[in-house]
C-alpha cells in the first residue's frame, strides 16, 4: 500500500473531503479503514487524533503506522475496497488542537528569545498542555516576558506558512529544532519569528490561536514543566478563575481584589479562636473534676497537680475509705482509666471512666498516699509534688 495522502498538510481548514477506500481491516475495536487520501489527523507529535464521520459512520480514532498508512477506526458502518466515501473532521476539536499546538510553537520560541530555554517535549492534554523546557531556574518573571512575547505576535497576526522541502533546503532555514524526518520535511513558519520542523495541524494566521496563557509552571526532571492553554481553553480558563475569585470574594463581601488579604486574615482568626477553644475546654474539664470533688462526702482532701499541660489527679478520704478523680487535657495522652484502674487497686476498690477522666475509689485510706504517688511518678513530665488540702 502507498502512504496515506494527508490533505491537512497545506491546510488545517480543509475539512470536508471525498476518497476512496483502500482496505477495510478488522479489529476487535471495529474495522479500520485505509482510504488514499484524508483530512484527518493521525495520533502523532504529541497531538491527539481527529474524530469525525466517514459517510454514515463515526471516525473514534486515526493513527498510523511505519509505512505512513492512516487508518480510520469507525463504529459501525460497512466499506468495501474502491467504494467513495465523504470524510468529515470535527471542527470544534480540529480548532482546539490547532489552537495548542500552533500557540505551543510561539511559547516554545518565545522561550528560546527570553530566556535560551530549548523546548525538548510537548503534550497536548485534553484540558491543558505542557511543554518540558531547559530552564534551570523559574521566576513569574520570566514565565511572564515568555507570555507578552509570545501574546504580542498572536496580536499582530502573523500568517502562519507550510513549507514541504527537501533536506538540502531545510538545512538553509533556521529551524528552531532538527527534523526527525529524512527526504521531505515539513516545516511551519511563524513569519519573522519560527521555523519548526512539524506534522501537526496548524493556524493560518497567528490571530486564530487566540489568548496563550501559561497556567502553572514547576521544576520537573531537571527541567522545568510549563502548563498552558490557548484559545478557547484559555477563555474557559479565565471563566473558572474569575468565577472562583468573584465566589470568594462574595463571601466576604469585598472587591475581588481584595479577597487574599482578607482570607489570610481569617484564617489567622481562625487559628487564634481554635486557641481559646482548647484553653476553655480544659478550663472546664478542671471543673468538672473539682465538681465531682467536691460531690464527694468529704472529711479530707488531696490535690494532686494542676500544671500546664493540665493533669489532675484528686482524691478525697472520709470513714468509708478513698474517693479518687484523675484528668487530664486533652493534648496529653496518658491514659488516666489505666492510672486511676492501678490506684483503685491499691486502694483494694475499682474504678473506671475515659482515657481523659476516670474516677473510682477504695476502702484502703492508708494506702492512699501511695497510689497517688504511683500515679504521679507515671506521668512523663510529672514534676510537681503532690499537695495536700
Ligand atoms: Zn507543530
Amino acid at each position: 500500500m502507498k502512504p496515506t495522502e494527508r490533505k491537512y498538510f497545506q491546510d488545517s481548514n480543509f475539512l470536508e473531503f471525498s476518497a476512496t477506500v483502500v482496505e477495510v481491516k478488522p479489529s476487535e475495536h471495529g474495522d479500520c479503514v485505509v482510504l488514499d487520501q484524508t483530512a484527518f489527523y493521525p495520533t502523532g507529535g504529541g497531538q491527539p487524533n481527529d474524530t469525525g464521520s466517514l459517510g454514515e459512520a463515526r471516525v473514534v480514532d486515526v493513527f498510523e503506522d511505519e509505512a505512513n498508512i492512516i487508518y480510520h477506526l469507525v463504529q459501525a458502518g460497512s466499506f468495501e475496497p474502491g467504494q467513495t466515501v465523504s470524510g468529515v473532521v470535527d471542527r470544534g476539536r480540529r480548532l482546539d488542537h490547532l489552537q495548542q499546538h500552533s500557540g505551543q510553537h510561539l511559547l516554545s520560541q518565545a522561550f528560546v528569545q527570553t530566556c535560551g530555554a530549548e523546548t525538548r517535549s510537548f503534550h497536548l492534554g485534553s484540558q491543558t498542555s505542557t511543554i518540558d523546557i531547559e530552564l534551570q531556574s523559574p521566576t513569574d518573571e520570566l514565565m511572564r516576558g515568555a507570555e507578552d512575547l509570545a501574546n504580542g505576535i498572536v496580536f499582530e497576526d502573523r500568517p502562519m506558512r507550510v513549507h514541504l522541502v527537501n533536506e538540502e533546503e531545510a538545512a538553509l532555514l533556521p529551524l528552531r529544532k532538527e527534523s526527525a524526518v529524512r527526504g521531505n520535511i515539513r516545516v511551519i513558519e511563524i513569519e519573522n519569528f519560527d521555523w519548526s520542523p512539524c506534522g501537526g495541524t496548524h493556524a493560518a494566521r497567528t490571530g486564530q490561536i487566540g489568548l496563550i496563557a501559561i497556567r502553572s509552571y514547576e521544576r520537573f526532571r531537571k527541567m522545568t514543566r510549563i502548563e498552558f492553554v490557548c484559545g478557547g481553553r484559555a477563555l474557559a480558563e479565565y471563566r473558572l478563575a474569575k468565577d472562583t475569585a468573584f465566589a470568594v470574594a462574595r463571601l466576604f463581601s469585598s472587591e475581588r481584589e481584595k479577597s487574599p488579604e482578607l482570607v489570610a486574615a481569617a484564617l489567622q482568626e481562625n487559628k487564634g479562636l481554635k486557641r481559646r477553644i482548647r484553653d476553655l475546654l480544659e478550663l472546664a474539664m478542671s471543673a468538672e473534676a473539682a465538681e465531682v470533688l467536691a460531690a464527694a462526702p468529704a472529711s479530707q482532701s488531696f490535690k494532686i497537680v494542676q500544671r500546664e499541660p493540665s493533669v489532675a489527679l484528686l482524691a478525697t478520704k472520709d470513714a468509708g475509705g478513698a474517693r479518687l478523680v484523675f484528668a487530664r487535657s486533652d493534648s496529653l495522652t496518658q491514659n488516666m482509666n489505666e492510672l486511676l484502674a492501678e490506684a483503685c487497686q491499691t486502694l483494694g476498690g475499682r474504678g473506671g471512666g475515659k482515657p481523659e477522666l476516670a474516677q473510682g475509689g477504695g476502702p484502703n485510706v492508708e494506702r492512699l498516699e501511695e497510689a497517688l504517688g504511683a500515679a504521679s511518678s507515671k506521668i512523663k513530665g510529672f514534676s510537681g509534688e503532690p499537695l495536700v488540702n
